[in-house]
């Protein structure tokens, strides 16, 4: 799926870096404890499917949780 999210970023003109592995862990377990994830897997707020938000560096928490 990464591929594929990076294809489209780069059509989009937008960075592909993804964090360390330590930082995506963090990100996604503040997603884990966070009332807007769905049961999707999906932020609530922003659509987002959070496994993949949360690789690359240039996303952001829409609730600045992260
Ligand atoms: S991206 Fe932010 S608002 Fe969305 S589920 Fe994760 S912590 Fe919650």
């Amino acid at each position: 799926m990464s591929l594929l999210i990076d294809i489209v970023k780069k059509v989009k003109g937008k960075p592909t870096d993804k964090v360390s592995v330590d930082k995506y862990n963090a990100r996604v377990s503040k997603c884990y404890s966070c009332p807007s994830l769905l049961m999707t897997g999906n932020c609530g707020i922003c659509g987002c499917f959070i496994k993949d938000k949360a690789k690359y560096e240039g996303e952001s928490c829409p609730d600045k949780k992260w």
